[in-house]
């Protein structure tokens, strides 16, 4: 049997004693003899006899015991060695009369072993020679020439042939012996290969990041049970990085701009020896889900082994921190409140996109809800949703408006909720509905935001922080713009009517005089005073004289020019700019307002209408040297001659 064969590899010297099966080999030998009669050996490289197979011979018993003999054999023996190294088979006749073969065993050109042939004859024997022989070298002759006797006689050619077999047959053996070795050598290898490979996996299955290998960018060998949970994806599904690079970027624009400039960088960075680029990207699942991972490859030899970091929760919460402060500076840049709606529900839309979203915001009388943004619903739905009076039961959102809480339906078809609207939702093709109140910081409620989806569904926290965000940018976009009214109404206007304050009133009308200076335009102003005002808040109270001064304000509006600027510059003084209005013009305006104030009533509960009139000043620019406080000053002149002239009339101001 072949030894150890662990110890063995392609590169270790091997004896003949590991190639063939030795004992089989000399019981080979031993039947050769029986069948021949030849006596035969086998003796390895080292010079160790392996086999024997009739050495009970003339040469052993005889020769070799005889030092003259001896002698005769050693010189044959050396002849034939001298032969061998030639490397042919060789024989001779030895100088004690008989022949002697012996060939090398040689297995890829080293001899492992020699085989030895003989004694044997060519021809029957002289026995006058051998009897002669037996004198002279003191034997017995009885014996010597019975042991001459047994000696096989074969012919050269039938020797050399016989010869041939027996070299071929130990050939055959060691040859097969050694392809079992070389076998087996494969085997300890392949299994030791196996063995470190089984480690290396044991480790990767266990790694907290997905990890996969491939034979450079061809073929993916390897990946662990990581990298299909995170992505779905087993080692049949990809069976080249083609695919892989295939599934993982579907779209075409993402590969050819994004993932084959990495890809060079990779090969490049092969080789030059430098480290790979990591690529951070968005990967698709199996599932057709997104996410955000970090590409890291590595070379290892020939393979390229490759890490995969999943960040997509840190990044979409980036993406929403930015959604939030983009939208939040919308708020700042006073962009008007649909628009920033819209875009909260396009953010939340982007992250979840099987979500379908809704803002609905409460009417002024805090108990309609009306629809401000959503842009996925079906148009039917929005309007049969328009208008709803909030409540218990009024749907997710009716009711989450009316509780001021969150109400969570995760199907629509079985909850009392949904009772009265189950059909039109099934219309819509909706299933769950989540509705979060829109809060203001003092907690009343604004609205409602909704995420919808097709099929009944419960909402994991990262849904629930998702709605929470939408709810409370919502709030703050709805908030600010309520503030920033109050503010312009502030900064801009008289709060009783609406017209513009007196401060305001004197900015444009600085602006407008600027501009008819500089272009030679002209500019009217008119002054009026409400006659006897002091009677109707005496007479009916002062918030009576309140209507008064809005009715007022309600006919200058209705008669006077767009382009005209009304403000109320005093309790119940009130002036009017006149852009590119000549004198004669801005006369005829002040008597079709002073016409249109005294046709107008004031309706009093309980009493007929209240009637009203007032007085005009007017007066219209002259000179490059104008200013506002000058311009006012002739139209309360000329004013002040009205009210002296008789009130309910205009007068123009006429320069001294
Ligand atoms: P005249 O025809 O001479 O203008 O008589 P008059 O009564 O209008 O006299 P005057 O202009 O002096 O009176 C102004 C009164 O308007 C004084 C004040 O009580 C009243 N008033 C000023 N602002 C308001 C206001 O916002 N609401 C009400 N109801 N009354 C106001
Ligand atoms: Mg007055
Ligand atoms: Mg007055």
């Amino acid at each position: 049997m072949p030894s150890s064969p662990t110890a063995v590899t392609n590169n270790t010297p091997y004896r003949f004693i590991d190639l063939v099966d030795a004992p089989a080999f000399a019981r080979m030998l031993e039947s050769f003899f029986q069948a021949t009669g030849i006596p035969n050996g086998v003796v390895d490289a080292e010079g160790n006899l392996l086999s024997m197979s009739g050495g009970e011979n003339a040469c052993a018993i005889f020769h070799r015991t005889q030092p003259q003999a001896a002698e005769r054999c050693r010189e044959s023996n050396l002849a034939i060695m001298h032969d061998l190294r030639a490397g042919h088979v060789a024989g001779g006749l030895c100088k004690n009369g008989l022949m002697d073969y012996a060939t090398p065993v040689v297995i890829e050109d080293r001899q492992l072993a020699t085989l030895f042939l003989g004694q044997i004859l060519h021809s029957p024997p002289d026995m006058a020679f051998f009897r002669a022989q037996a004198k002279q070298l003191g034997f017995d002759e009885h014996a010597y020439l019975e042991s001459i006797a047994a000696i096989p006689v074969i012919n050269k050619e039938r020797a050399e042939s016989l010869m041939t077999v027996m070299v071929e047959m130990a050939h055959m053996l060691a040859a097969s012996g050694l392809s079992r070795l070389r076998q087996m050598a494969l085997e300890h290898d392949l299994n030791e290969h196996a063995e470190r490979r089984i480690q290396l996996e044991d480790l990767l299955e266990s790694s907290p990041v997905a990890i996969g290998w491939s034979d450079g960018d061809k073929h993916i060998e390897y990946i662990n049970r990581q990298f299909t949970l995170l992505f779905g994806y087993t080692l049949n599904d990809l069976p080249d990085m083609e695919t892989w690079y295939r599934l993982a970027y579907p779209d075409p624009d993402y590969r050819e701009s994004v993932i084959a400039p990495w890809r060079k960088a990779v090969a490049l960075a092969k080789q030059t020896h430098t480290q790979a680029p990591e690529l951070e990207a968005n990967v698709a699942c199996k599932d057709g889900l997104l996410r955000r991972i970090v590409i890291r490859p590595s070379w290892v030899g020939k393979r390229r082994l490759v890490s995969f970091t999943d960040i997509t929760d840190r990044w979409l919460s980036e993406q929403r921190q930015q959604a939030h402060d983009i939208m939040l500076e919308m708020v700042a840049r006073g962009s008007p409140l649909i628009e920033i709606l819209a875009a909260i529900v396009r953010q939340i839309e982007s992250e979840d996109k099987s979500a379908r979203c809704s803002i609905l915001l409460l009417d002024k009388d805090g108990k309609h809800l009306l629809t401000a943004v959503a842009p996925s619903l079906p148009k039917f739905y929005n309007e049969a949703i328009h208008g709803i009076e909030i409540g218990m039961g009024v749907g997710s959102c009716g009711t989450a408006a009316y509780l001021g809480q969150r109400v969570i339906v995760e199907d629509i078809r079985t909850h009392d909720y949904w009772k009265p609207y189950v059909e039109l939702a099934a219309k819509a093709g909706l299933q769950a509905c989540w509705s979060e109140p829109i809060l203001s910081s003092r907690g009343k409620v604004l609205g409602t935001f909704a995420i919808y989806h097709a099929t009944a569904k419960s909402p994991l926290p990262k849904d629930i922080e998702r709605i929470n965000f939408a709810a409370n940018v919502a709030a703050v976009a709805i908030e600010n713009r309520h503030t920033r009214d109050e503010l312009e109404q502030r900064a801009y206007s008289d709060y009783l009517t609406g017209l513009a304050n007196r401060r305001y009133f004197l900015e444009q009308a600085e602006t407008e005089l600027a501009r008819a200076l500089r272009y030679n335009g002209k500019l009217s102003i008119l002054m009026l005073d409400v006659d006897h005002f002091k009677l109707f808040n005496d007479t009916h109270g002062h918030k009576v004289g309140d209507l008064v001064l809005q009715k007022l304000a309600d006919v200058c509006r209705a008669t006077l020019r767009n382009i005209d600027i009304v403000g109320r510059i005093g309790g119940e003084e009130f002036a009017v700019l006149l852009p590119e209005t000549e004198p004669q013009q801005a006369e005829e305006a002040a008597e079709r307002l002073r016409a249109a104030l005294a046709a107008a009533q004031v309706p009093l509960s309980g009493g007929l209408p209240l009637h009203f009139t007032a007085s005009f000043g007017v007066t219209t620019l002259n000179s490059k040297d104008a200013n506002i406080d000058m311009l006012l000053n002739q139209a309360d002149e000329a004013l002040y001659r009205a009210k002296s002239e008789g009130r309910n009339r205009v007068c123009t101001y006429h320069p001294h």
